[in-house]
């Protein structure tokens, strides 16, 4: 069982709080799917013959990519793995890209599940976050989406300046009447480098307090707890059997294949990563020149990795798992480490789980910070 992510490094402009790898740079888009579909043949055994599960366009925005982009990329994949065996084919996807048209021919394509990002039901916010679609278009592109697919996820953020509790409920409302299967939902963080970043160091925006941050999250859990939506990551939402198997399988450890500028891939024992340059990348592969790096994991690499991929989740940590890969020791440490979070009322020990309560996976980032091994 493995998955496999492509990553399209292309987006019409660049929003104000995004340090992901893209550019604006769509002339180059026939010979990137080029050189995908040359890596994709390159690196057919990197998965050792494992069947593939999930695949997932992410970027960027690969819902720029034509029909025949996409469909010249499936083509190739079906030449290396049995398509139809895959649960989950996602495509990340823009509000202003999702035409009538667009839809219909993306839905003659493999893809069953669409995860949309629409951030904000406000225009004033998603003007601020120099997104390219309306709230009304997010709306739309949702209700013309439905009838062709029937799993659907919305990114939304929160926390952003000047939003307030009840403008961020509206948002929840607003996602909560489009009927979706699942949600994600993440703070702004302020990455170096970004608009909103630089905005910020010179006093023109003023982030949300520490309390309306955490206000924001209950809100968000209880929301959607209260519709049946069950939380199943620390941003991650979902109604019964609807979670992203291709995001789970990155918390459980599963392969993956990473294709594309800056795609990371892991094999299990080592993770590679290609170059965050989209010219480069092309160039590379053309010249059959070297195109990633790659590190073998240590057995702390691969400890502190477990603690931060499992914390994450509701399922917690299983401290028989840590017991059984890294021995008796490291468990008995894990959980005396563990004690002052739980005496804190923000984990818990259950069926030999250790778990973060809702409070615990608001502040998840300190504790995976000092769990960790040195
Ligand atoms: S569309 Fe997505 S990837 Fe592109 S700049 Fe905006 S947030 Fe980043």
């Amino acid at each position: 069982m493995a998955g496999l992510y492509i990553h399209i490094p292309f987006c019409k402009s660049k929003c104000s709080y995004c340090d992901f790898y893209s550019g604006v740079q769509g002339s180059l888009t026939d010979k990137l799917v080029d050189a995908l579909q040359h890596e994709i043949r390159l690196r057919a055994d990197y998965l050792k013959g494992d069947e593939l599960q999930t695949i997932y366009f992410g970027g960027g925005t690969p819902s720029i990519l034509t029909h025949r982009q996409l469909s010249n990329i499936f083509t190739t994949i079906a030449t290396i793995w049995d398509i139809g065996k895959c649960t989950e084919i996602t495509l990340e996807a823009n509000p202003d890209d999702l035409s009538a048209e667009k839809l219909k021919e993306l839905s003659e394509l493999p893809i069953n599940r669409l995860s949309i990002g629409i951030q904000s039901f406000h225009d004033e916010e998603l003007s601020m976050l120099r997104r390219k679609h309306s709230a009304q278009q997010a709306v739309e592109a949702v209700r013309e989406a439905q009838p062709y697919f029937q799993n659907i996820s919305i990114d939304l953020m929160y926390g952003l300046p000047g939003q307030t509790i009840s403008g961020w409920e509206h948002t929840i409302l607003q996602a909560l009447a489009l009927n979706i299967q699942h949600i994600s939902a993440y703070h702004l963080t302020y990455e170096t480098g970004t608009l909103l970043d630089r905005k910020r160091k010179e006093g023109r925006i003023v982030p949300v307090t520490e309390e309306i941050s955490v206000a924001m999250y209950y809100l968000l859990q209880n929301r959607l707890k209260d519709q049946d939506i069950k939380q199943y990551e620390i941003s991650n939402f979902a109604i019964p059997g609807f979670h992203s198997r291709h995001n789970s399988s990155y918390w459980e450890g599963i392969k993956y294949l990473g294709i594309g500028p800056s795609a990371h891939s892991f094999d299990g024992e080592s993770r590679q990563w290609n170059i965050a340059n989209t010219l480069q990348y092309i160039t590379s592969i053309e010249q059959k020149k070297n195109y990633f790096e790659k590190e073998l994991l240590s057995t702390t690499d691969k400890y502190n990795e477990k603690i931060m991929i499992s914390l994450r989740t509701i399922q917690g940590i299983s401290v028989e798992r840590i017991e059984a890969e890294f021995g008796t020791q490291t468990k008995q440490k894990l959980i005396q480490q563990s004690e002052r979070f739980i005496k804190a009322g923000i984990m818990f020990l259950d069926n030999n789980h250790l778990h973060l309560t809702p409070e615990g996976l608001f502040l998840s980032d300190g504790i995976i910070t000092d769990l960790m091994q040195e």
